[in-house]
């Protein structure tokens, strides 16, 4: 067969790709990364290319790129537990002496690391050196070239100024996408504001399982709850006078979901202060753990939201992928199913991630039917509302059984709290959506329900009329007995920010004017300084 030495050539070189991913993603499970299906015909098909290549330095040159790039991936990923940001790549260069140090303090662990990206740089020099006897195509390494070239020709084109790493995609993946916005990136540095480091004091945790749901697009001026003319709330209005229930109005920290996630799990309150969100000295799944508890991140979303959100002190994670055929089948109902196989420690903090009610608002009809709606189509904004209200119904129908589901799972020392990651505008102003910056589109829940357990969150939530998700935060590390002191904060003041923290960072201050927010005036700060 004429190409049956390039079939050779590319199984020795895709094996050499992927080795590390199969290695220490499913044997050792050292690494949270997998290899999908595209991730696998990807690799084989760019190794079959290589297999045409004729000239073997021009091989050599690309395996050796790809091999120190992938080294690189492979020990920032087994020492910190997560994929490495583009932003965090000059380290590797820079800091050469401190990561040699660690690297031989670590030996006795990393062995396995290093002794498969042998392995792995054997395979791929084995499968170079039988390319001389491969079917050669004469413009193969022209797409080769092409090929690399394609993320970072696409991060330049759609501006797309920062990596957001996936924890469980593969390795090769992870590299490309990092290397390709550092190389399009690489003249601009972070500006430095000067911040201050946080603070942490530990004292004894107060509450031993602590439940985070974390809605979507959930603005609290269309519930009941919160005086809202149609009854889409029954079961939370009926919570109203249960002594461990309390809620209040509450503000996101951004319009956006992704940022509004890094900043909220990392207690950023400042603008531009992304040192903190990169460093996660208040990252809540950090506290968490460092206080002894298990902690879970259940998400009906895709992982790449999850960007900078630490990950790496997340214990047991399950994303839209794990549960994909459930959550077509039962929307976020699935999410109940994840839970309830869940085994539990002694202490648990568990942040459970919705997708409802995410756009467009009429899918969750089907599975919480509308027995009659005044389905108006007289404007596009009636038609918005009250898809948007009865998307709320399905809601509050989903925490009806989550909080059943939660009491028969952890029925003492329970907290369940609730917020969403930004609010959505359904019409104000012939607007909809979000990524505005308005009040209307940070207007989300808070309320807390406990379950045999201490109040004081409770009791916090009850003397706020506004409470911000920076606020929350704080209020939840508490929980966990974990005491967070900003020294750059001024009391009166709080903040929005903007959908791109890395580069064009908008925020909008807000004072807490007799228990209601007065936004102020929209600013702009250059956060990457060229
Ligand atoms: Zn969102």
């Amino acid at each position: 067969m004429a190409f049956k030495q390039n079939f050779i050539c590319t199984a020795l070189i895709s094996l050499g790709f992927l080795l590390p991913d199969w290695y220490l993603g499913y044997c050792t499970k050292m690494l949270s990364c997998t290899v999908p299906i595209n991730t696998l015909l990807s690799v084989l098909g760019f190794s079959m290319i290589l297999s045409m290549v004729k000239s073997r330095k021009f091989l050599f040159v690309i395996i050796a790129g790809i091999t120190i790039a992938q080294s690189i991936q492979l020990n920032h990923w087994a020492y910190f537990g997560a994929p490495i940001n583009s932003q965090d790549i000059h380290k590797a260069f820079t800091e050469l002496d401190e990561i040699f140090q660690t690297g031989i303090s670590l030996a006795g662990s990393f062995w396995q690391v290093w002794l498969i990206q042998s392995l792995s740089l054997f395979l791929m020099i084995f499968g170079v050196l039988q390319a001389k006897k491969c079917r050669h195509f004469r413009f193969a390494w022209v797409i080769v070239l092409l090929a690399l070239a394609v993320n970072p020709i696409l991060f330049y084109v759609k501006g797309t100024p920062l990596f957001h790493t996936k924890p469980i995609s593969s390795t090769i993946h992870n590299t490309l996408r990092a290397f390709s916005s550092w190389l399009v990136n690489s003249q601009a540095k972070i500006h430095n504001f000067h911040y201050k480091s946080y603070q942490i004091t530990y004292h004894s945790p107060k509450v031993k399982n602590i439940v985070l749901i974390m809605g979507e697009s959930l603005s609290s001026r269309y519930m009941q709850l919160y005086g809202y003319k149609n009854p889409n709330t029954p079961f939370l209005e009926k919570l109203k006078n249960d002594p461990n229930f309390a809620y209040t109005k509450g503000i996101s920290s951004s319009v956006d979901t992704l940022a509004g996630l890094q900043l909220f799990f990392n207690n950023a309150h400042n603008p531009g202060f992304t040192e903190l969100i990169q460093k996660k000295s208040a990252n809540l799944f950090r506290l968490a753990r460092n206080q002894g508890y298990k902690t879970f991140l259940i998400s009906a979303q895709g992982e790449g939201l999850f960007h900078e959100v630490g990950t790496q002190f997340i214990d047991v994670y399950s994303f839209k992928k794990d549960a994909l055929k459930s959550l077509k089948e039962k929307g976020d109902e699935a999410l109940f199913d994840v839970l309830t196989k869940l085994n539990f420690d002694e202490k648990n903090f568990i942040v459970i991630h919705l997708r409802h009610i995410h756009e467009p608002y009429s899918y969750w009809e089907k599975y919480f039917p509308v027995l009659e709606t005044n389905k108006s189509t007289d404007s596009r904004e009636l038609q918005t509302r009250n898809e948007y209200s009865h998307a709320i119904s399905y809601h509050d129908h989903w925490v009806a059984q989550c909080m059943t589901c939660i009491k028969k799972i952890l029925p003492n020392d329970t907290i369940v709290i609730f917020t969403s990651d930004h609010g959505q505008l359904v019409g104000e102003d012939g607007l909809f959506g979000h990524n505005l910056m308005r009040s209307e589109v940070v207007d989300v829940p808070v309320w807390a329900y406990t379950i045999n357990a201490d109040k004081c969150l409770n009791n916090y939530i009850k003397t706020q009329p506004v409470c911000s998700h920076y606020d929350l935060g704080k209020q939840i590390a508490k929980l966990f007995g974990a005491e967070i002191f900003n020294p750059n904060e001024n009391p009166n003041l709080q903040f929005i920010h903007g959908t791109e923290l890395h580069t064009n960072y908008v925020f909008m201050p807000w004072e807490k004017i007799n228990g209601t927010a007065k936004f102020l005036q929209i600013e702009q700060i250059g956060v990457a300084a060229k």
